[in-house]
């Protein structure tokens, strides 16, 4: 655990050393749980943006993009139900004043249970060697079947006290588990009751004619509500899909997590409206599709796990999380939900407008049904910026600091140093740069010995150094240095946007 913590501070701090976040409004001690991108971090979420993009709109031709507004009719949240269920069940300790959220707490407990299955599986791994037959292990070793069936037992009793409605149970639960609060130790609970999340503002000038609104807390209605404005103009038959990004707001009882849980940040979903009866095999193909998204940006695949939800949504009839390993332990990234015709039913009902599709194959007219995609974009930049970041120990005996980021979404593609600040290797470093940066977001760089510069750019994450000395003057070649193998070549000037762009174009990466 202290190494967990040890590595989540120095993602925190190396985030803000090397401009990718700031704590917002920081000179005047911050506003808890939101955050400001600086110049890295802001490039480093626009190129996350734009392999998401892509990935879903420009790869499929039947997915389009939409750009709805923060602010919606505020009947819009009537309808989707968020007025009334969009809220957590929240429990504060007596003692240490501490606000927490009653089911992570016992989720929490449950993965607790695991890692402690997970590490007698270990253990029994390293005993037995090649013989080891891990499911059998599991199957009867009587300290991991009582580990699992504890944990199974513990969250299916949560979930089912979550769907009664029986919040005087998740409590009786926290308190047989002797669930204690995890700063303080004390046992001292207040009841749980539920809390909504949804941010309200007002719009208009006067007091009297102002209308109550609320900020956005997804995106996903701005998609349900234009549902037939895209299918019309852009004659989409389905099946189809509505991608948008933005920002999104949500009150979080708890937001002690970096940019993990924000009470502002920014979402990119997908709706994909399809056949009602058809929606489970479009579940699984975006559950396998999005996955492989994830996978292909090289963070590891052990790092990521699906979660079938036992609770669902008011609005679902299958969901499941992409879980990745964050510095704290696997949590969720990505939602995929089938939506049913909630949604779109819903709209039609409060708004009195028909939202239904004419199939010309079926030769009838119907309310599509709905897999959503959902992803935290700022969750989504801390998976990649956590794993990202290394601290390698190299041959000669040194060590250096590396952001390992996936080239395609590195903020700088390419860092320019001429060896020497003189015999015009300045001018032609800067020759280079005016050529690259029409395709990449390149740097120039004359400051300090030049292994220093290698090292300030491994720490900001460039995937490429490129260096011009003497030779480069009568040779027209350069030297180009691979951040993560160290590796130098030497080049042609001429050959070096198709170097980068073999390392850094999204079709590499995609494809
Ligand atoms: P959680 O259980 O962590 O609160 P959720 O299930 O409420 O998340 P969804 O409503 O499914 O989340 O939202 C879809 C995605 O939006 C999440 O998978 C996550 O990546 C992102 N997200 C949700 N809430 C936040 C937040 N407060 N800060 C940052 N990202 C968020």
């Amino acid at each position: 655990m202290a190494n967990q913590d040890d590595k989540f501070k120095k993602v925190i701090a190396h985030a803000k050393e090397y401009g990718y976040i700031f704590g917002s409004s920081e000179i005047y001690d911050g506003l808890s749980a939101v955050y400001d991108y600086g110049q890295n971090g802001v490039e480093l979420k626009k190129n996350i943006r734009d392999y998401w993009w892509k990935s879903m709109v420009y790869m499929h031709q039947n997915i389009v993009g939409l750009d709805a507004s923060i602010f919606m009719h505020p009947t819009t949240w009537k309808a989707s139900g968020h007025v009334d269920a969009f809220s957590d069940p929240l429990i504060d300790n007596k003692d240490s004043k501490k606000r927490y959220r009653a089911d992570v707490l016992v989720e929490d407990y449950a993965e607790k249970l695991n890692i402690k299955a997970e590490k007698e599986i270990t253990k029994a791994k390293k005993r037995f060697g090649e013989t080891f037959d891990e499911a059998q292990f599991k199957a009867t070793n009587p300290r991991v079947v009582k580990y699992l069936t504890q944990k199974e037992e513990v969250l299916q009793r949560l979930a089912k006290s979550l769907g009664d409605e029986n919040l005087a149970d998740v409590k009786a639960l926290i308190e047989e588990l002797g669930i204690a609060d995890p700063d303080t130790g004390s046992k001292n609970w207040t009841d749980v009751r539920q809390f909504n999340l949804m941010f309200g503002t007002k719009l208009g000038a006067s007091a009297q004619t102002a209308t109550d609104l609320y900020l956005r807390p997804e995106t996903a209605q701005g998609i349900f509500v234009n549902f037939l404005n895209v299918q019309k103009t852009g004659r989409m038959k389905i099946p189809f899909g509505i991608a948008q990004t933005g920002k999104a707001f949500r009150n979080e009882i708890v937001a002690r997590q970096f940019i993990f849980r924000m009470r502002e940040f920014e979402q990119m979903e997908m709706q994909f409206f399809v056949r009602p009866g058809e929606e489970m095999k479009w579940y699984e193909y975006w559950k396998e599709t999005r996955l492989k998204w994830h996978t292909s940006l090289g963070l590891g695949d052990e790092n990521y796990r699906f979660h079938d939800h036992d609770k669902l949504a008011h609005y679902a009839n299958a969901a499941a999380d992409i879980e990745f390993n964050f510095p704290f332990g696997f949590k969720e990234l990505e939602g995929i939900h089938s939506r049913t015709d909630f949604d779109l039913k819903a709209h039609e009902e409060f708004s009195g407008k028909k939202l239904q599709f004419f199939d010309p194959e079926l030769k009838e007219s119907y309310v599509p049904y709905v897999v959503e995609t959902s992803l935290g974009l700022d969750r989504m930049f801390l998976a990649v910026f956590a794993t990202a970041l290394q601290e390698e120990q190299l041959e000669d005996g040194s060590s250096r600091v590396v952001l390992k980021l996936p080239a395609v979404v590195a903020p700088v593609k390419a860092a320019i140093f001429p060896l020497v600040k003189k015999d015009g290797l300045p001018e032609i470093a800067a020759q280079i740069v005016d050529t690259l940066k029409w395709k990449f977001n390149v740097v120039y760089d004359e400051k300090d010995a030049i292994g220093r510069r290698y090292r300030r750019q491994d720490a900001n994450g460039t995937p490429f150094c490129i260096t011009v000395d003497h030779d480069t003057i009568t040779d027209q070649s350069v030297t180009i240095r691979d951040r993560d193998t160290m590796e130098q070549k030497r080049v042609p000037i001429a050959s070096l946007a198709t170097l980068i762009a073999e390392k850094t174009d999204a079709e590499h990466w995609l494809g």
